[in-house]
Parts: C-alpha cells; sequence; structure tokens
C-alpha cells in the first residue's frame, strides 16, 4: 500500500501521519517528490485502516500495491535512486563504465589495467579476487590478496573499484577493501548472502541470475534493502536460452523495463551477456540506447592468457578505449554524460 499526500501537505503532517501508520505495527518508507511524498507502507493493512488513512487530512490517494517487493519498485519511491560513491555517482546523468579483467592475477597485471581503465575515462575498475567457476578444478582466484591488489591499483590511479563475494563469510573482508561488491549471477539467490549484504551500506551490484524473472530479480535486491541497505544497482548480465552461439542471450529489454519497475540503477553487462569480444562493442551501445545507467566491461591486456575462460569476452585495451570515445558521443542522445580522458591509448602490442 502507499499513501500519496496532497500538494503541499507540511512536513510536520506528514510526520504525523507516518506516526499513526507505525503505530499499527507496520514499516513506512518515504520518498519526497517535488510535489508529493509518497509513503510506502509495508506489512499488512487492514482495511478499516486503509480507509482511515484515505480520510486523513493531507491525504490525496491511498493505493494498494499488488508486487510482492516493495523497496525496490517504483511506486514506494517515483524518483531515482543516486548512489554517490566517493563523488561517482550512479543512477543519475552521468553514466558509470567499469572495466577490468575477470580476475586479478598478479600485482603488475591489475595495475596496468587499471591504468588503462583510467586513461580511457572509466570510473571503476572491475576484477574478481574470489570467482565463482562451474568446475572445481578451474582456477578458483587468488582470494585475499587479490583484493589487497585491487585496492592499491584502484586507489594508485584514482579508480573505484569492484570484486565479487560469493559468501556472507567473506563480505566484511571484501566491504574493507572494495567500494563496490558484486553479487554473481549463481549468487542472485543465495538469501543469506543477500541477507548480510543488507546489514551493510556498502553497495552492491546485483547480477541477475541466469534464469531469473524480473519478479525474482526484484525480490532478491529486495532482500537486500529490506535488511537496510539502500545502495543496489541492478545488473543484466544474459540469461540462458535455447541460442549456444552466445554464451549467454543479453537481454536489453530488461533494462527499460527495470527501469520501468524499479528505481535502482541498472547496468549493463554486454561481456558474460554475450561472451564474443566481437559482440561487446555492439550490446554496450545497445545498452547505452536503452538507457543503462552503465556498464561493467571485461578488458585484459593478455586475452589469450587470462587465467578465467573470459579472455575470449575481454576487450583489448585500445578496443576498450575506442569504445569509451564512441560512447562520449553516444550518451548525450540519451541524456546521459560521459567523459573521455581524452589520452589516447597507445596500440602497441595490444592492437588487434
Ligand atoms: C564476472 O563478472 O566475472 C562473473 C563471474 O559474472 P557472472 O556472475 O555474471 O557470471
Ligand atoms: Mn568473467
Amino acid at each position: 500500500m502507499i499513501v500519496i499526500t496532497s500538494n503541499q501537505t507540511p512536513d510536520e503532517r506528514i510526520a504525523e501521519i507516518v506516526r499513526y501508520i507505525e503505530k499499527h505495527d507496520l514499516k513506512t518508507h518515504l520518498s519526497r517528490g517535488e510535489d508529493h511524498t509518497v509513503i510506502g507502507i509495508i506489512g499488512k493493512i487492514e482495511p478499516k485502516l486503509a480507509e482511515h488513512l484515505r480520510q486523513m487530512q493531507g491525504v490525496a490517494q491511498v493505493i494498494k500495491i499488488s508486487k510482492s517487493y516493495k523497496l525496490a519498485s517504483r511506486d514506494f519511491q517515483p524518483t531515482d535512486t543516486v548512489i554517490d560513491i566517493k563523488g561517482v555517482q550512479i543512477g543519475g546523468p552521468d553514466l558509470v563504465v567499469m572495466g577490468g579483467p575477470c580476475a586479478v592475477e598478479s600485482p603488475k597485471q591489475i595495475d596496468e589495467i587499471a591504468r588503462l581503465v583510467k586513461q580511457a575515462g572509466g570510473q571503476v575498475l572491475r576484477g574478481g579476487a574470489f570467482k565463482p567457476r562451474t568446475g572445481p578444478y578451474s582456477f578458483q582466484g587468488v582470494g585475499v590478496e587479490g583484493l589487497e591488489m585491487m585496492a592499491e591499483a584502484g586507489a594508485k590511479h584514482g579508480l573505484l573499484t569492484i570484486t565479487e563475494v560469493m559468501t556472507p563469510e567473506y563480505v566484511d573482508v571484501c566491504a574493507k577493501y572494495a567500494d563496490i561488491l558484486q553479487v554473481g549471477t549463481r549468487n542472485m539467490q543465495n538469501f543469506d548472502l543477500l541477507r548480510k549484504l543488507g546489514t551493510i551500506q556498502t553497495p552492491v551490484l546485483l547480477k541477475r541470475g541466469f534464469s531469473a524473472t524480473y519478479d525474482e530479480f526484484l525480490n532478491a535486491a529486495e532482500y537486500i534493502l529490506a535488511g537496510g541497505n539502500p545502495n543496489v544497482m541492478l545488473c543484466e548480465r544474459g540469461i540462458r536460452t535455447f541460442e549456444t552461439y552466445t554464451r549467454n542471450t543479453l537481454d536489453l529489454a530488461a533494462i527499460p523495463v527495470l527501469k520501468q519497475l524499479s528505481h535502482l540503477p541498472v547496468i549493463s553487462d554486454p561481456s558474460h551477456g554475450t561472451g564474443r569480444r566481437e559482440l561487446v562493442e555492439p550490446m554496450t551501445k545497445a545498452s547505452v540506447a536503452a538507457g543503462a545507467d552503465g556498464l561493467i566491461i571485461e578488458m585484459h591486456t593478455d586475452p589469450d592468457n587470462s587465467m578465467t575462460g573470459d579472455g575470449v569476452q575481454s576487450l583489448f585495451p585500445d578496443q576498450f578505449s575506442r569504445l569509451l570515445e564512441d560512447l562520449e558521443k553516444l550518451a548525450p542522445i540519451v541524456g546521459k554524460r560521459f567523459e573521455t580522458a581524452k589520452e589516447p591509448v597507445l596500440t602497441g602490442s595490444w592492437a588487434l
């Protein structure tokens, strides 16, 4: 249920309405717009209470929300959530580019890639220290040392960092080193992990499960929000379909759909969404055109020898840099801002 206040209802009156609702053992969530304030109510509301609320002074409308997720929905919060991380704003007018390798491999590797991400105009360094691998014998990531390497590279080159966390026990250590925590597709419904992420304030990039519906995806986000962490981004990273040519099918429609259903920032991952380097550029541009607030893109200086199998979908540094130059031109067409660093990336041995 949401209560929409009338135009110009004073703050004191809104506070009285909220107190009245909370007296009935219900939780509230306030979202202030220019004219109206939306009071979201969480919990079971007796018809008599709903009727009373309708009559209250300062109340314009009381609307029943049938969706199972509340805090994640646009009904509860009509205005976009903008997450500010050390001055980088995600979900507002700026387009945010996160770039880097699938996995952190060595201090030299992550330092060099961080330099190139920054030089191209990216704002966030990606890299996994703990890797969710399909098989138990595959490289599992370098662990906590990788977090340290990444934090150091991020700080040195002026980039935020994002890394994947797979279990509740590792949330605190990952949050100590990284600015954003990534929940991978395989863990979208790891409810213990989601609950733990709800207890901290570190921003979370939640990837869509590869077979999750929008409703399931938004309910997964709701777990984190309901725990008290409002800093959640949704990431479309491709779903499993009958098509095997691409690694996954990047569901482009998810971007505008999620923006309609939710106020949370929406990020696209064209790397895992296609699994093929040559498709990353067109699908990045398509994602921006579709309204994405940001991108997470794999880039590697030596993709043929990357320690995960994701080298085949990793851009070479010069491709990454050219792509970001194009985004600078594309972003304003869809009302976004993006600026490259204006320093050309030397092609050298990484040129195709
Ligand atoms: C990754 O970002 O490297 C990753 C493993 O992503 P996903 O969970 O989308 O497969
Ligand atoms: Mn990867």
